[in-house]
């Protein structure tokens, strides 16, 4: 296990540290930092501390194939703070995870966990690998043996994981059981995300798709609009992607176009979302994928996102809307169930177009505020029912929606500045109560 201790990704602590030669997702993610903590006059020695993750850690994953041969897999932990509390944030299992990407992610978790007032910190953690290629047994050994190697530095009060792209509810089960068996004691809390019969929460698997429709009604609430009607373009046909498409269509907005990284459907009359959910999950589609699904034209990734429509979701991956694509776009919402799907070129070009952004650390916290909930339960060991847990959702939401919206109009910033602001806020106020240990 290597740790680097607040090791900024450029590998060194320049005077202008953000500056790479090559595009860095954690050096982007930063300017829209920037410019919250500028419109916060933020202290230039606080805003040095917040703009380095305090713990990276870099492993090296051996794991026997099913053939009996061994890969060796690159694995990562990045705690970024934990000013406000443990650590928080998933483990993404694609084959493009760097430690920048990973970086990025848990600078992301710190604001999203900061802006809907959780007690945690961020984190992210992710292995470079392609899950799809690999088997069930397999997958199984490669967790074990991750959650083996981050086990020093998790659990309930340390840091605690959780799923995201790739990975799934019986993933975060192996995390907890290794780290029980480790502990030589039932550890439910080190992991959110678990299916419900290992301490899963109600509500979890479908809380960051029910968080960016609450998102989405809530913005259309402040502009004396209905969703009821409007046009939907949902990117990614995942966890986020399929349960955004499905809440929002059960509520009255008509989906016209969907995709996933193998293609683009859409349909002016309105996609059958539950046929679609079925049509994945048949085991006869065992990659998954939307090709084939009937009633639809398909097109291209690119063109889903410039499909006419009211409100787009980017569902996926990041860096989907820049400055090449961005004037294309004709969504006057969008809201971001992905994390850092906008550049902040694209941002800006929104901004003048007087385009909604509903921020990604706001519309997406739906999922890591049920994870909460899940710690919260896990710690109790006593368990809501569904009722419950979204009534609590959405409450937390709301609130925080509203005191965002505030923030942009008393500071007439966009959506996105005054999310950072209100979080960074937080942060701050956490970090010099405790006062920095130095
Ligand atoms: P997932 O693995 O369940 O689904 C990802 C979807 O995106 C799949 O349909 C996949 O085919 C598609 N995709 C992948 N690469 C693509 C590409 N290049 N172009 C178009 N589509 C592509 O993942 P998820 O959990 O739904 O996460 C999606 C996004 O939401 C990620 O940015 C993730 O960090 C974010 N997010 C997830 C959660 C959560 O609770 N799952 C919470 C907050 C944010």
């Amino acid at each position: 296990m290597t740790t680097a201790a607040s090791n900024h990704p450029t590998g060194t602590a320049s005077a202008n540290p953000h500056k790479v030669s090559h595009i860095s997702v954690f050096g982007e993610a930063i300017e829209f930092f920037d410019e919250a903590a500028s419109n916060l006059e933020l202290d230039p020695n606080i805003k040095r501390i917040l703009t380095h993750p305090s713990r990276q850690v870099i492993i090296s994953i051996p794991f026997q194939r099913d053939n009996g041969d061994f890969d060796v897999y690159t694995g990562y932990r990045v705690q970024y703070s934990f000013a406000r509390g443990p650590a928080k944030g998933g483990v993404r299992y694609h084959p493009d995870v760097t430690l920048d990407e990973v970086t990025a992610l848990a600078f992301w978790m710190t604001w999203k966990c900061a802006v809907v007032d959780l007690p945690f910190g961020g984190g992210k953690g992710g292995v470079t690998c392609d899950p799809r290629v690999l088997s069930k047994n397999e997958l199984e050994r490669l967790t074990r043996r991750y959650a083996a190697e981050i086990m020093e530095v998790i659990g309930p009060d340390k840091d605690v994981p959780a799923p995201d792209v790739g990975t799934t509810p019986q993933i975060m089960a192996w995390i907890m059981d290794t780290v029980s068996m480790h502990n030589r004691g039932y550890t439910p809390g080190v992991v959110t995300g678990k299916p419900l019969n290992v301490g899963g929460s109600r509500g979890r698997v479908e809380a960051t798709g029910r968080g960016v429709m609450i998102a989405i009604q809530s913005a259309l609430e402040k502009m004396g609009k209905k969703l009821q009607g409007q046009r939907v373009v949902i990117q990614g046909f995942g966890n986020v992607g399929s349960i955004s498409a499905l809440l929002l269509r059960e509520h009255g907005a008509k989906i016209v176009g969907i995709s996933d990284q193998y293609v683009g459907l859409q349909n002016p009359a309105g996609i059958d979302v539950e046929s679609a959910i079925a049509y994945i999950n048949a085991p006869e589609n065992p990659r998954r994928s939307l090709e084939g699904f009937p009633g639809c034209d398909t097109l291209s990734n690119q063109q889903l996102l410039e499909l006419p429509c009211d409100i787009l979701v980017p569902a996926a991956i990041e860096n989907q809307l820049t400055a090449d694509n961005a004037r294309k776009i004709k969504a006057q919402i969008i809201a971001e169930g992905a994390n850092g799907p906008t550049t902040p070129a694209a941002d800006g070009l929104f901004s003048q177009a007087g385009v909604t952004v509903i921020p990604d650390i706001l519309a997406n916290a739906g999922g890591v505020t049920v994870s909460y909930f899940e710690w919260v339960q896990d710690r109790m060991g006593y368990y809501w029912r569904e009722r419950e847990v979204n009534e609590r959702l959405g409450e937390v939401l709301r609130e925080n929606f509203d005191a965002v919206w505030n923030l942009a109009q008393n500071h007439k910033v966009t959506l996105r500045t005054a999310a950072y602001m209100l979080a960074i806020q937080r942060v701050v106020d956490s970090l010099t109560t405790r006062g920095i240990y130095a």
